[in-house]
């Protein structure tokens, strides 16, 4: 083990991206309860029911390293982002950028794109803005002569199993070896020549990650999407950039989500955000204990919580209605704790 004095600090990246209020919103001519005052700060205008029943507003303001307000564009959110974080994975280190945020608030329309069966516009997401540069830096000088080949896998976590988003969901067995080494058996990498070929893979896994459901977007908010951009330099893995999509963080705590079924999935939602909260927080205190067992998301993605020269970014989604409001709470909460200490 290393002498902590030592160890180079992790660097975090907390981000919030409010959305515009949606057609169903502003129908209902629900109030916009959250504002962005400028240098990184978002605050949440939240009604509150006085003990004498008069309505106020309790302001509550949180500080990131960047608030982005609802004009902001996938491309000038990715430039302050996951961007940074590329060269990372071709120094030979492992990058991770997190979505973070309740069902609907803009997980997907920020990783993926705006991928639909229908509109199959998926070259404006982090997903394929991340590849582009990566395709751009193999050409430079100073990688090209690196030998590096670039490969592409895409899972889903649900409900605490692994599925292959590239080989037709199969379910994947999950190893560690007796050096914590952790092995997705038999997941599907795919060697990639170019952006394109990254944007094939995004289109066949979102829609894979979508099919064969009554209640498709549903249970796709109930899973965590995992697309990996690996580097390998004569077979041996040199870096690699994990881009995750994260299940709704929204408790189910309404009556219709009652049944069994649903709150078990709602437990293993919870505890696996609880175990990446607190494995985000142990890189950023340079904790020798990370507890990436707690859940299956964090043990896959163990090997980038460790390692020295590893970033992570996670950009927490904000649904702007009133209706909304207790959510984006927990969600400001949740990102205020994730932030390095
Ligand atoms: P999530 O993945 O968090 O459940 P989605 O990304 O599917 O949410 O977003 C829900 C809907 O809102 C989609 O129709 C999406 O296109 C739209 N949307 C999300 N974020 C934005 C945004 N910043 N600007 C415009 N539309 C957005
Ligand atoms: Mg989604």
């Amino acid at each position: 083990a290393q002498k902590r004095g030592k160890v180079k600090p992790h660097r975090i990246c907390v981000c919030v991206r409010k959305r515009p209020l949606n057609k169903k919103e502003l129908a209902k001519k629900e109030i916009d309860v959250v504002t962005i005052p400028g240098n990184g700060a978002m605050v949440l205008h939240e009604p509150k029911q006085k003990v004498d029943l008069t309505k106020y507003l309790e302001n509550q303001t949180f500080h990131f390293d960047y608030s982005f307000d609802e004009d902001s564009t996938n491309d000038l959110i990715y430039r302050f982002t996951a961007k940074p974080l590329v060269k990372t994975v071709f120094e030979g280190g492992m990058a991770t950028c997190f979505a973070y945020g309740q069902t609907g608030s803009g997980k997907t329309h920020t990783m993926g794109g705006d991928f639909t069966g229908k509109s199959q516009n998926s070259s404006n997401g982090i997903y394929a803005l991340a590849a582009q540069d990566v395709f751009t830096l193999l050409k430079q000088k100073r990688y090209a002569d690196m030998d590096l080949c670039p490969y592409v896998t895409f899972f889903e976590i649900y409900n605490g199993k692994v599925f292959d988003l590239l080989n037709k969901k199969a379910k994947l067995r999950v190893l560690e070896d007796d050096k914590q080494q952790v092995n997705v058996v038999g997941l599907q990498e795919v060697p990639v020549l170019s952006v394109d070929d990254v944007i094939k893979m995004i289109e066949k896994g979102s829609a894979c990650r979508t099919s064969g459901q009554t209640f498709a977007n549903a249970s796709s908010s109930r899973s965590h999407a995992v697309l990996q951009v690996i580097l390998r330099r004569r077979n041996f893995l040199h870096g690699k950039f994990s881009l995750v999509d994260l299940a709704g963080n929204e408790r189910g705590t309404d009556v219709s989500s009652n049944d069994r079924h649903t709150i078990v999935e709602t437990a293993e939602i919870n505890r696996s955000l609880l175990a990446l909260k607190e494995c985000i927080r142990s890189l950023g205190q340079n904790s020798e204990h990370i507890p990436f067992r707690m859940s299956k998301l964090t043990q896959v993605l163990r090997d980038s919580f460790i390692g020295e020269n590893s970033r992570t970014c996670m950009i927490a989604m904000i649904s702007p209605g009133m209706g909304s409001c207790e959510y984006t709470l927990n969600t400001l909460r949740y990102a205020n704790r994730v932030k390095e200490l």
